[in-house]
């Protein structure tokens, strides 16, 4: 699945939505809703899936530029307040994809192939299972031995056997989301914003124009971002 940038100034992501039983989406162009199966056959846009959500979203032009986050006062580029990007290779194993979040403080990484290009996304939530939650797997993660231990295979439990199986075996390409909504350094805030609220995503990586990842813009970036011009 192809990446797809969001935030632009020119496209924008609306949601599918059920309305009279009917999955529809308010379009930009026709100034109306209309049924999601028009959108599947239109040109100007495209059907964007995001994990975790029930309906897809369409990428679409947005009828304009986008506005600033509160009226009359000036925006800015994303740029300006992203932070330093996570970066895995796709064939990094859930147990050091764990120490990697754990040794970096952070939530979200981009999973790079070869040349640093950005393949996917993932997440905590894409690495725990229906019975092994987050700190479960963490746990086993940071108590597995080294693999240059003798006791690298020890294991006390079946239940311990299939966790240390799955966190051994899995790879962050097995686990990460494809298809990376993204936005390029001179999208506007208010528009990652936007994007940010359509898609209930609370991390977008910023990408270069070979879509390398060279930053991430959090929700709560930008809320300290909105915090900072009104003190
Ligand atoms: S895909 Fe076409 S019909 Fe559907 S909302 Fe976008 S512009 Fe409108």
């Amino acid at each position: 699945m192809a990446h797809r940038e969001v935030g632009s100034d020119h496209h924008e992501l609306f949601p599918v939505q059920e309305l009279d039983g009917a999955p529809r989406v308010e379009c930009p162009m026709q100034g109306h809703s209309v049924l999601f199966s028009e959108c599947q056959s239109c040109e100007h846009g495209t059907v964007v899936r995001v994990k975790g959500a029930a309906l897809p979203f369409v990428l679409c032009p947005s009828d304009g530029p986008a506005h600033g986050l509160m009226p009359g006062a000036p925006d800015a580029e994303v740029i300006t307040l992203m932070k330093p990007v996570v970066t895995v290779r796709r064939e990094q194993p859930v147990e050091a994809l764990i120490r990697t979040f754990m040794d970096e403080g952070v939530t979200v990484a981009v999973v790079v192939d070869d040349l640093h290009r950005a393949v996917g996304l993932v997440t905590r939530n894409h690495i725990v299972l229906d019975h092994h939650g987050w700190t479960e797997l963490r746990d086993a993660a940071l108590s597995m031995w080294p693999a240059d231990s003798q006791w690298h295979g020890a294991v006390e439990s079946e239940s311990e056997l299939f966790l240390h199986d799955f966190l051994r075996s899995r790879t962050a390409g097995d686990l990460m989301s494809r298809g990376v909504a993204y936005l390029r350094p001179d999208a506007r805030i208010s528009a990652a914003a936007k994007a940010m609220a359509r898609t209930q995503l609370k991390h977008l990586p910023v990408l270069d124009e070979e879509n390398r990842p060279i930053g991430m813009v959090s929700s709560l970036d930008i809320a300290q971002w909105v915090a900072s011009r009104e003190a």
